[in-house]
């Protein structure tokens, strides 16, 4: 590594200290890697958690930032030139290859990652980034870079929770939280044949999952959800719940929404804790499963569902890198809708 070559990151130092922007080594791409000139990094909930403590992985200092989107601009040995200039999006992890999970292509859930980019490894948040080649998957022209930034992260959550949900066609699917995440189910049920049922204490979200294919909308702040999610179904209870949030209210209410064999779906999550008796889940057949990030073939998935326009994402705000304290506050406190996208 030459140490003339330099660049600016936003790093994060442990829970409880405040992310910096720093000048830190810039990478190389080394044999079967492609260095990645970035040009947008969307910001996720998760950094907030990083922020909190809520998530701390122990690997610190770091950069954060795992939804990026660049160009190659140099390849390692063994990858092929053709690759320089292709703009891409990045899968977010690299596991060991070898265990039973990988072998599957489940990398999300590999116990021996070998890197986990804005978790366990640098980031996004910089000006530059070294992965695996198969990490790039090539996005299409018509896809702008900031419009591709939330594919990387918002859209394969979505790819795979609606996967493992095995959400078909004709139930009632609950998007229960409409952030980066939410806003992509809503479009993949309503794409899968699924009846959409959006809540939301935010009448602006609500509209716009209205206008991105939710069938029904709750308003969060009127209380009362499952009740209001049972009138919707004919009493018959959502098939599948997508739970966002994850806070301790709208956990119960999710919970008490769900029919007769329904699945719920974490995806978000707090601080609380969730209890349920077991009868209900014995009396219904009902299941109550995680989601955690996605696979390199939901990424796959997710770029041809924007290219082909089944999946919109929306984006809220650009702001420079220097700027990125202004796109967490906002993160945290003012409900944007869409992506807050960082442009190093
Ligand atoms: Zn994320
Ligand atoms: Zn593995």
């Amino acid at each position: 590594m030459t140490s003339q070559h330099r660049m600016q990151a936003v790093r994060y130092h442990g829970p409880d200290q405040p992310f910096q922007l720093e000048q830190v080594a810039r990478p190389e791409a080394a044999a079967g890697e492609v260095l990645v000139r970035i040009l947008a990094s969307g910001m996720c909930h998760t950094e907030l958690h990083f922020g909190t403590g809520l998530l701390n992985l122990g690997v610190a200092p770091m950069t954060l930032g795992h939804e990026i989107v660049g160009r190659v601009e140099a390849v390692g040995a063994g990858v092929s030139e053709d690759r320089i200039g292709e703009r891409v999006v990045l899968y977010y992890y690299l596991g060991c290859g070898d265990c039973q999970y990988c072998r599957a292509g489940d990398e999300q859930i590999c116990p021996s990652l070998r890197a986990e980019y804005g978790f366990l490894s640098d980031g996004g948040y910089a000006e530059y980034i070294a992965v695996p080649a198969r990490n790039a998957v090539a996005l299409p022209a018509h896809v702008s870079d900031a419009e591709a930034a939330s594919i990387g992260c918002g859209v394969t959550t979505a790819v795979h929770a609606a996967g493992l949900a095995e959400l078909a066609g004709g139930e009632w699917a609950v998007v229960y939280g409409i952030g980066g995440v939410g806003l992509g189910l809503v479009q993949l049920a309503r794409a899968r044949g699924a009846r959409v049922i959006a809540v939301s204490r935010t009448p602006a979200k609500l509209e716009k999952a209205s206008a991105l294919g939710a069938e029904f909308t709750v308003n969060a702040s009127d209380g009362g959800v499952a009740d209001r999610i049972r009138e919707i179904t004919g009493g018959t209870g959502a098939d599948v719940v997508f739970e966002c949030v994850g806070a301790a209210e709208t956990m119960e209410q999710a919970s008490a929404a769900l029919g007769r064999r329904g699945r719920l779906v974490f995806i978000g999550y707090t601080e609380a804790s969730f209890s349920i008796h077991p009868i209900q889940l014995v009396v219904f057949e009902q299941k109550v499963l995680g989601s955690v990030g996605a696979t390199l073939q939901d990424l796959h998935e997710a770029v041809d569902l924007v290219g082909r326009g089944v999946i919109r994402t929306l984006v809220d705000r650009q702001l420079p890198l220097e700027e990125f304290q202004e796109g967490l506050d906002a993160l945290e406190w003012g409900d944007p809708i869409g992506r807050i996208v960082l442009v190093p």
